[in-house]
């Protein structure tokens, strides 16, 4: 080695999730990836719990197959739009909650320190950047489990004036909520309401011990009542199992979402998870294409983690299923600069536009 060369440090391949089954072989995968084409592109039907086992069975090589079939069942249900939110933490840390992946929780000792709300022209100065960068949705986040009255109001007062400035579409993050909340909500013009399930009911409670699984998939349903849009994410990374990682899919299509945030885990310091290993590159993109493939019209969005977890494929993930993105920074880790998701959008020659449900 001469003396300008470095040593090259490569991360290790983590360990793919648990599964109760082997993967099946290159011949079966192929036959099961054609099956599912007609299912989905000629005979327009969603696939089946059975069908969709086996296809979370493929083996590493056949990856880059199932990817380009949830790329061709994404271009046939929802277009080649691509859809770009901002999201902006207005309420940050100190949350009662105990969700063992998050560093705003006030019950772990993390370097995430609990802030007021935000004024309305911190939030404005926010909405109209992400405005600028040509994004249709802008979401505000709060860190706590539901809002009291005082909340309500903020938020309330905030909605209009956000919309009216910027021309964006409002998404709003406060929890749980209850029916006259939603009500509330969705008459003040707040256009979609993100509510995550996180993970499956069968692993909920190893990851949540303040509320249950339950509670979460009340308010995804009280949102879908009152008639606003349910944005519903997931966070894979939790040590689920691939079973487990099916029994969501099978979850997330009972709360009919308009949208589906995947987010996988950038474990944090002080928290319960800060030492889970990240979840591979590959089996990411395996599990962007198995939620295109099991949920063909949904708006699929890159959300936290695709950096660490993706490094140089983050590019992939976008012809693997996903159709929309968070640009800049997430709650309470970095994201790239918007102008590099910007210029990665325009290499793919993927237009930004305005997405909602197709069915
Ligand atoms: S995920 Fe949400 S509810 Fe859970 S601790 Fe974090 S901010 Fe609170």
């Amino acid at each position: 080695m001469s003396d300008t060369m470095q040593p090259v440090s490569i991360s290790p391949r983590p360990a793919p999730a648990r599964s109760s089954r082997p993967s099946i072989d290159a011949a079966a995968a192929r036959q099961a990836i054609r099956a599912a084409e007609v299912a989905l592109l000629d005979e327009r039907r969603q696939l089946t719990a059975e069908e969709l086992d086996v296809l979370a069975h493929v083996p590493d090589e056949s990856v880059p197959s199932l990817a380009a079939l949830a790329h061709e069942v994404r271009l046939g249900s929802c277009g080649p739009e691509v859809e770009v939110e901002g999201i902006l933490s207005v309420k940050t840390g100190g949350c009662p909650e105990d969700c063992h992946f998050c560093s705003q929780s006030a019950s772990f000792d993390t370097p995430v320190k609990a802030t007021p709300f935000l004024d309305t022209d911190e939030v404005l100065a926010a909405a109209r950047e992400t405005a600028e960068l040509g994004a249709s949705e802008f979401c505000i986040v709060l860190a706590i489990k539901g809002p009291d009255e005082r909340t309500m109001d903020r938020i309330m007062e905030l909605v209009p004036i956000i919309r009216e400035d910027t021309g964006l579409n409002l998404a709003v993050s406060a929890g749980i909520l209850t029916d006259d909340q939603a009500r509330r909500m969705a008459e003040g013009g707040v256009h979609r309401y993100n509510h995550n399930l996180e993970t499956a009911r069968s692993h909920f409670s190893k990851v949540v011990t303040t509320h249950s699984w339950e509670d979460r998939q009340h308010t995804c349903e009280l949102v879908r009542q009152n008639g606003m849009e349910l944005c519903c994410g997931v966070l894979l990374g939790m040590g689920e199992s691939v079973d487990q990682r099916l029994e969501l899919l099978s979850e997330l299509r009972a709360v009919e979402p308009t949208e589906v945030p995947i987010n996988f885990l950038n474990p944090r310091p002080g928290t319960p998870l800060a030492d889970a290993p990240v979840v591979g590159a590959l089996e990411a993109i395996r599990w962007i294409a198995m939620f295109r493939l099991a949920l063909p019209t949904v708006i699929l969005r890159y959300a936290g983690g695709r950096e660490i977890t993706l490094r140089e494929l983050q590019a992939l993930g976008m012809t693997s299923g996903i159709n929309a993105l968070i640009v800049g920074n997430y709650l309470t880790t970095l994201g790239r600069t918007p102008t590099e998701d910007l210029q990665m959008l325009e290499d793919l020659h993927m237009p930004i536009g305005v997405l909602s449900k197709v069915i």
